[in-house]
């Protein structure tokens, strides 16, 4: 069966286990998540989290792109999240990518060069750091004094936290 059929079916069956329910809009521990799209990273599962309680933005990396941004300003400033958690994770497929190598890729393929940057890296922490700087940095963000960030190990399922101590 086509997997997404699989899902709806499941859906249903979710659905029906539990009752109708409508929880507020904005998170109720004000918080905002960034991470990667990993399928091995249950967010909700592994900082024991529930419905209704936090923003969790996801794409390749978990890096901090403009759509980040976007989504922080909307969450901080429209539904009133106040802190930002940043998890990478080790054996991340953005180490396994470089930048040009990706690039060319993409034209190589279909003629044209994307506009997006494409934000591989090698060094986790060392991306962590760099993530937790532009959010800090970022005007749009109007709460910048609690953004922290980890690296979650994919095997043991721990985090462990990179600390920026930001001069600028
Ligand atoms: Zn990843």
């Amino acid at each position: 069966m086509d997997v997404i059929n699989e899902l709806v079916a499941n859906n249903e069956a979710f659905a029906d286990s539990l009752p109708t329910q409508h929880l507020d809009l904005e998170p109720r521990r004000r918080l905002a998540i960034v991470t990667c799209m990993d399928s091995r990273l249950d967010v909700f599962a592994a900082l024991g989290l529930d419905h209704g309680e936090a923003h969790v933005l996801r794409n390749a990396g978990g890096v901090i792109t403009d759509d980040v941004i976007r989504s922080l300003a909307i969450s901080q400033r429209k539904l009133r999240t106040r802190e930002v958690m940043l998890i990478h994770h080790t054996d991340c497929g953005m180490q396994k990518i470089t930048d040009d190598g990706f690039r060319a890729e993409l034209q190589q393929a279909t003629g044209v060069a994307p506009a997006f940057a494409v934000e591989s890296f090698g060094d986790v922490d060392a991306d962590v750091r760099q993530s937790i700087l532009r959010v800090r940095r970022s005007r749009f963000v109007p709460h910048r004094d609690l953004v922290r960030g980890f690296v979650y190990d994919v095997d043991d399922h721990r985090l462990r936290e990179i600390v920026v101590h930001d001069e600028a």
